[in-house]
């Protein structure tokens, strides 16, 4: 049997027709009861109103951001999370093995009853659901404008990184609670194993541990950025330290600091600067957010399916051990 989910959605986004979701939902129409909302906080209002009203499925399309606010209106209630990943890098889809874009393996989830509870952690209240950047990754998504895109498409990266590289960076504390700190001029915490994309930064994470995981890279501006692609194309494949530059832990909740003003994003999005002298807190929510996962998980691109076959898996467990002496 199935059926019909209420589906939170931005009628304008050009995510919606740009990814083919559009012509998809009016084949799909039974599957769904549309609910347009006209901002962020009309979709994180109507996604609380449908969880309380008892819907056991609250479903919203779109990209990190969008299910973030939705998110935000059903964590703590007994609504799952259906996404339908319609965003330029659907992290978050990916991680819960969805994929991108992938409709119809979305609609599968959301039918096939499969649920799982997964951990919230925020900076200072404000929650995120995959990863959050504080440094020069932040300060990249800060600088590049709609218009330097529309230019440069995927070179505007590359530009921007160039320019940010050159630039100085303050040095950032991260302080857990039992004392210890850490320092350095980039901080990526991950409550999964991908950062971008398919990029994977942190070979243990999961987001259902109560843990949080954190690269902490110290290096001289240029080499900050290798640094972290280095990290992803090894796919964080170690519990140790990946290399002399970058410090890898796990935590519930820690403050971050800096000697000067600090950009941070949060998946993936600008979201705020931090002033000296100010201190960010890192929490995990005592509340988890459900959501719809796939039955059984399907490897979406040539590179998962490879690192998914059991000789691979095999030799990378040896590999693992052998690190641990
Ligand atoms: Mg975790």
């Amino acid at each position: 049997m199935h059926i019909t989910v209420p589906l939170l959605i931005n009628p304008k986004a050009g995510s919606l027709f740009r990814s083919g979701l559009k012509g998809w939902l009016d084949a799909n129409r039974d599957a769904f009861t549309i609910v347009p909302t006209k901002s962020a906080e009309d979709l994180t209002a109507k996604a609380r109103e449908l969880a309380e009203a008892g819907e056991p499925v609250v479903a919203a399309a779109g990209g990190d951001g969008t299910l973030m606010c939705a998110a935000q209106g059903l964590i703590g209630t007994k609504a799952a999370l259906g996404i339908l990943p319609c965003g330029s890098m659907n992290v978050f889809a990916r991680e819960l093995g969805i994929g991108s874009r992938r409709f119809d393996v979305a609609l599968d989830t959301i039918q096939s009853g499969t649920r799982q509870e997964v951990d919230i952690f925020t900076v200072t209240d404000r929650p995120f659901l995959q990863m959050a950047g504080f440094g020069p990754d932040a300060r990249i998504i800060k600088l590049i404008t709609p218009r330097l895109k529309k230019h440069l498409g995927p070179a505007a990266h590359i530009f921007t990184g160039l320019h940010v590289a050159m630039q100085n960076h303050p040095i950032i504390s991260m302080t857990l609670p039992n004392g210890k700190t850490y320092t350095g001029t980039q901080i990526i915490l991950g409550n999964g194993k991908r950062y971008g994309g398919e990029a994977h930064l942190f070979a243990e994470a999961r987001y259902d541990d109560g843990l949080l995981n954190a690269a902490v890279i110290h290096q001289e501006s240029m080499p900050i950025l290798f640094e972290i692609l280095g990290c992803m194309l090894q796919r964080g494949a170690t519990r140790r330290n990946t290399s002399e530059f970058t410090r890898l832990c796990t935590f519930t909740e820690c403050e971050i600091s800096a000697d000067g003003k600090l950009d941070y994003q949060l998946d993936g999005d600008y979201a705020g600067t931090l002033m000296p002298g100010e201190t960010l807190s890192i929490r995990k929510l005592p509340q988890t957010l459900r959501v719809c996962i796939p039955r059984n998980y399907v490897p979406a691109t040539p590179m998962e399916k490879f690192m998914a076959h059991p000789m691979v898996e095999a030799w990378r467990a040896t590999i693992r051990q052998a690190q641990e002496f």
